[in-house]
């Protein structure tokens, strides 16, 4: 399971070798606070892409524009067939389509307390994409099953430990079939002894061949499970390249200030 995959694998069904998601020009500021500054990235298709920085440089707001949670004042977003060009002010049709692209897994606290865990992964599907009921019950039967939780669908949030709650935000996510798996630090919550399990989910996912962006502190999960590593500081994209290469050898004097920071 943690052999390295070789590139090809890493290419789109159909050989022609583009990413699945491209970004350009990407630019955001709230109020007079610029905090994307022409964010540009791309992310190959069943890749593991983990992008670092200091807090406050930009990761977060960089994922909710993927998944049009936040709108962006410029700049291209493309997820698979779906481009959104965010300086013609795409209207609510234009946002949706690219939400349904990607799913996000967050921090924490995000699961309804007062649904049940199947409940809780099976009202995306059912809500948003009207899935028929009893499939995507049986759809996040599997799906909890994969995540190891498959005793837990009748359970409420509440009796889960943190742990176990961010493994059911996953299988919630991956009830949305996205192309893209969006996370938002998904461990950071977390008491450390919890947080093996949760990567060990995405590493799982990895190996699997899910194409995920994941905003992480954790730089052994980027090391090992990571295809390329983007550090972004100021809104910007400062640095990005092989795991190895960036958190070993940056080229950038920031990146390096920052990795003696946090290693
Ligand atoms: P990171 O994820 O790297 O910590 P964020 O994307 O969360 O960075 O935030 C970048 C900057 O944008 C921060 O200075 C933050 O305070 C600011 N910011 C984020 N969301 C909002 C918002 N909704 N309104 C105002 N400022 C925001």
């Amino acid at each position: 399971m943690s052999e390295t995959e070789g590139p090809e694998r890493r290419d789109e069904p159909g050989g022609t070798g583009r990413p699945l998601v491209e970004v350009a020009g990407l630019a955001k500021a709230f109020g007079a606070v610029a905090v994307l500054r022409d964010v540009a990235f791309t992310v190959p298709s069943g890749s593991v892409t983990v992008l670092i920085g200091p807090s406050g440089s930009g990761k977060t707001t960089v994922l909710r524009c993927l998944n049009a949670l936040e709108t962006a004042d410029a700049g291209t977003v493309r997820i698979g067939e779906v481009q959104l060009d965010y300086a013609a002010r795409p209207g609510k049709r234009d946002l949706t389509r690219l939400r349904a692209q990607s799913a996000m897994v967050f921090q924490a606290h995000n699961l309804f307390p007062h649904l049940s865990v199947l409940r809780n992964v099976t009202e995306g599907p059912v809500v948003a994409h009207g899935k028929p009921r009893a499939e995507a019950e049986e759809q996040a039967h599997a799906l909890l099953e994969s995540v190891g939780l498959g005793g837990k669908a009748d359970q409420h949030p509440y009796q889960l430990s943190g742990g176990q709650q961010q493994r059911v935000g996953i299988a919630r996510a991956l009830a949305l079939e996205p192309e893209l798996l969006l996370f938002d630090e998904p461990t950071s919550a977390l008491d450390p002894e919890l947080v093996g399990e949760v990567l060990g989910v995405m590493k799982d996912l990895a190996d699997a061949g899910r194409t995920m962006l994941v905003v992480t502190h954790e730089m052994r999960f980027a090391r090992s499970v990571a295809d390329q590593v983007l550090f972004m500081d100021g809104g910007v994209v400062v640095e990005r390249g092989e795991p190895e290469a960036v958190l070993t050898d940056p080229r950038e004097a920031r990146t390096r200030t920052f990795l003696k920071r946090v290693l």
